[in-house]
């Protein structure tokens, strides 16, 4: 078995890895630590969890424990999908880097330029950026990258999800063709190919086996679920979600929710709060501060339910917890190996518990070829009363905290008969929207490239704005015109000038029938 002492590694690094804990290298360290230090290119194809990081930092500092920066002109890049993932990317680096004496600056959206600026000024050994921010810098003319030696791309394939391989190829446009390219996806997608055939030079191919199978220490189970309507599959779906938490009770001592879109995580954190339930959002519209503030009280138990998007956790180093609820079928079904993944980690039991509406039921069947099991049906644990109209909710019966009667908690609280005169919420809006795309259901960290991006959530509000005028046309669209309605204080219909079809006056409980 490889040793770390068998690797060249400088002995200052050496000596972090073992305060760091670490005995042996992990397969994707084995195999690209020599190569990337023969100063060869790396392709690595590998996951996240899987050592990748200490794989190209480890080879880097090395490198870099000779020489010294120039100011404005970083001598190695490192380029990350999310905020979340440079900020680690960059704690790594401190671990590792201890004993040596190296410079790094973080260039992510969310943070000041005149910071970012200084550290780039005094010059820069190892720079960890996302790329709209570094672009941004360079634009402003703030960073030359002909002096990078090293460039890591990271996560090439969120790069692809996220629309970020236009900036990739850029930035390579912007380095020096002489530089090594130490480069990790999870996955070899086309797009990706071409890219690695098009800016890496034979690199050194090591693919670390797919994690397509999940751990046996994970307790599996579905909730196959049926909304009574379909304006009310949301309100419905957090009721489950709080009663399939209650059923777990003490076992569950922290979990990861995770939802397809950002709306959503929104929704479900905020609902849950209102349930008495201690849960906080993260997902990349987010101000930085606050998703920093969240992961770390996460990180330290503070907080018991991370509600979160795909790409705002990929790659995001929490400790084990007891559960994972995908409160959605992921629609990508290797992202639901990565999702349980987070839990029943080292050995110890896990629980993943997922719900799967009618819609879901392809991406569902997805994920069962993919990990090659069935995934055992669970009973719902409020027998038929989920879909029960008059049903009060789950928090009540559990002598959860009784949410206050704001807007938010009508959500949550459906009534048996809708009346005309019902206030519209916004979640509920969310609820009846269709799957959005991969693209739209995660926008990239509002990096400071496109100022307006950062200081207002844009792409929120173009999904709220879509969801509004989709509201009009699609499934539940008649409950929002109702609501329409009453936003302009009576019941005239807007839109269908004074004469008004009679058939928009029956209420919802005759046109039902
Ligand atoms: P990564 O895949 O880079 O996100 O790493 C996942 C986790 O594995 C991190 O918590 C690292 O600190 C840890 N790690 C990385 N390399 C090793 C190693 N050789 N032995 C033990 N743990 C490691």
């Amino acid at each position: 078995m490889t040793k770390f002492s068998d690797l060249n590694l400088n002995p200052k690094v050496l000596k972090a890895i073992e305060e760091a804990g670490y005995e042996t290298p992990t397969p994707i360290q084995a195999g690209a630590i020599p190569a990337a230090l023969t100063g060869r290119d790396v392709l690595g194809i590998a996951q996240t969890g899987t050592g990748k990081t200490a794989s190209f930092v480890l080879p880097m500092i090395t490198a870099l424990a000779r020489g010294r920066a120039r100011a404005r002109m970083p001598r190695s890049l490192v380029l990350c999908p999310t905020r979340e993932l440079a900020a680690q990317v960059a704690e790594n680096f401190d671990t590792y880097t201890k004993h040596l004496k190296l410079t790094k600056a973080l260039l992510i959206g969310g943070v000041s330029f005149k910071e970012q600026d200084k550290l780039i000024d005094k010059g820069v050994d190892v720079l960890i950026a996302t790329p709209g921010r570094l672009l941004d810098h360079h634009e402003r003319g703030k960073l030359i990258l002909t002096d990078v030696k090293v460039m890591v791309v990271d996560e090439a394939d969120r790069m692809l999800d996220m629309g970020f391989i236009p900036d990739i190829e850029r930035i390579f446009g912007l380095t020096p063709f002489t530089r090594q390219t130490l480069f990790f996806s999870a996955t070899m997608a086309p797009e990706i190919e071409r890219i690695t055939n098009t800016f890496l030079s034979n690199p050194e191919r090591i693919e670390v086996a797919r994690q397509a199978t999940t751990s046996e220490t994970i307790e599996q189970g579905v909730l196959m679920f049926k909304a009574s309507r379909k304006d009310r599959e949301g309100t419905e779906k957090r009721r489950i979600l709080r009663a399939l938490i209650d059923a777990e009770g003490d076992n569950c001592s922290n979990a990861i929710i995770f939802c397809n879109r950002k709306m959503d995580v929104d929704t479900v954190a905020k609902s849950l709060k209102k349930y008495g339930y201690d849960a906080a959002p993260i997902h990349g519209d987010l101000d930085q501060s606050q998703r920093t503030k969240t992961l770390d009280g996460f990180r330290a138990g503070d907080l018991r339910f991370l509600v979160a998007s795909d790409v705002a956790a990929r790659g995001l180093d929490v400790p084990a917890v007891s559960h994972v609820f995908n409160y959605d079928v992921p629609s990508h079904a290797e992202d639901y190996v990565h999702r349980i993944g987070r839990t029943g980690r080292a050995g110890r039991d896990g629980k993943a518990i997922m719900i799967c509406t009618p819609r879901d039921e392809k991406n569902f069947e997805d994920v069962e070829r993919l990990v090659q099991k069935t995934i055992p049906r669970l009973d719902n644990p409020l027998g038929d009363k989920a879909t029960s109209r008059s049903e009060k909710p789950a928090a009540d019966a559990a002598g959860q905290d009784t949410p206050k009667p704001d807007a938010a908690t009508k959500t949550d609280k459906p009534k048996r008969t809708r009346s005309r005169s019902r206030k519209s919420d916004a979640p509920k809006e969310a609820d009846a929207e269709k799957q959005p795309s991969k693209a739209r259901e995660e926008t990239p960290a509002p990096d400071a490239r496109e100022p307006a991006q950062a200081s207002a959530p844009a792409p929120q509000k173009a999904e709220n704005t879509t969801a509004r005028t989709g509201s009009s046309r699609g499934r539940g669209g008649s409950n929002r015109r109702s609501d329409n309605r009453d936003d302009r204080g009576g019941n005239k219909v807007v839109g269908l000038g004074d004469h008004t079809p009679a058939f928009i006056e029956l209420s919802f409980e005759e046109r039902e029938t």
